[in-house]
């Protein structure tokens, strides 16, 4: 089959790769459908996160079951699936308190790299949702977005107790942030502060909901979350960045007492002891447990209700991954979704 292999800093290249086989009786092999690069592949793709050695990437997917594991009972060959970047038995404790992307059998995707014709998924029965039916191929990526972005913007939401009457505040333009934006409306936000300097990205902001603009960073942006907020800070704010700017400017633009939802890959974030004291704010984050929210998704999605899809407004065929992750890595595109 063919797939992308990060070779070292900015040398992405689809390439022919073994086909995958089942290894585990609880594993299935699926025919994705569409896959995309997603803003933390640009972290190793930089040189930011070390890479040893020739790496398949990709974890974000959709597809349509090619065969399972004789283990497997629930996942049937032929079904369109969606799951997240963590595979998960989605039995264990801690998958059923909702944290499956914190499973004690937990596989990441990303070890699998599923921007390729075919992708092996442990833990099928766990860790796949299948849709309804044959999904029409409009619905494809908002059914991909659902895999992580979307997913993972909704758990921001979550977690920063975003409900009916809040003002939110949303730290970081990238698909993640935008989906924050979606999830926070889905989820009654009444106002919605979505931080952006990029005006592509601030349309698409309004468009899933946002209310209010802020083009000004750091301390001057926190400043005018003040401003629009009778100087006390919003209630919910999402953080979907991961550098030590986003994440303080998350921090001190919450109001005591609100919460902060983060979710941006932390890359060398130290927080202030004494500052953090006397914020009285909820810090609540990580890596988002997708598969606790894929059921409702999909549901919106099929039912037309969210159209998460938009965030892709970059399409290239699989074998031009390079040029979607270039296009990224210099903020041309959003998010590039690579079609089989
Ligand atoms: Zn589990």
């Amino acid at each position: 089959m063919r797939g992308a292999i990060l070779y070292g800093p900015y040398d992405v290249r689809v390439e022919q790769r073994p086909d995958p086989t089942i290894i585990e009786p609880t594993d299935a092999i699926i025919r994705l459908s569409a896959t995309c690069v997603c803003g933390s592949d640009l972290w190793p793709y930089r040189g930011l996160e070390p890479v040893t050695g020739p790496t398949p990437m990709g974890h974000e997917y959709v597809g349509i079951v090619e065969e399972v594991g004789r283990a497997v009972t629930k996942i049937k060959s032929g079904q369109f699936v969606v799951g997240s970047f963590w595979a998960s038995d989605n039995t264990c404790p801690i998958c059923q308190a909702g944290y499956q992307s914190r499973c004690v059998h937990a596989v990441p995707i990303g070890s699998i790299g599923t921007q390729a014709q075919f992708a092996r998924i442990p833990l099928a029965d766990g860790t796949l949702v299948a849709t309804p039916d044959l999904p029409p191929d409009d619905l494809i990526p908002s059914l991909l977005a659902a895999s992580d972005v979307l997913g993972t913007g909704w758990f921001a939401s979550d977690a920063a107790a975003v409900g009916p009457g809040k003002t939110v505040g949303v730290v970081g333009d990238g698909a993640v942030g935008l989906l924050g934006v979606l999830a926070a409306k889905q989820l009654g936000a009444e106002r919605i502060i979505a931080m952006s300097r990029h005006e592509a990205r601030q349309r698409l902001a309004r468009a899933f909901g946002a209310t209010d603009i802020v083009t000004e960073r750091g301390d001057a942006g926190v400043a005018r979350i003040k401003d629009l907020t009778d100087g006390l800070g919003a209630h919910s704010v999402i953080e979907a960045v991961g550098t030590q700017e986003s994440m303080l400017q998350a921090i001190r633009s919450t109001r005591p007492g609100g919460h902060v939802g983060f979710v941006g890959v932390s890359h060398g974030v130290e927080l202030p002891g004494e500052e953090l004291f006397f914020a009285e704010v909820h810090l609540f984050g990580g890596p988002a447990p997708v598969r606790r929210f894929l059921p409702k998704l999909i549901d919106l999605i099929y039912s037309q209700q969210i159209n998460p899809g938009k965030v892709f407004d970059l399409e290239l065929p699989l074998e031009q991954a390079a040029e979607g992750y270039r296009a990224m890595d210099e903020r041309r595109a959003i998010k590039a979704l690579l079609r089989l």
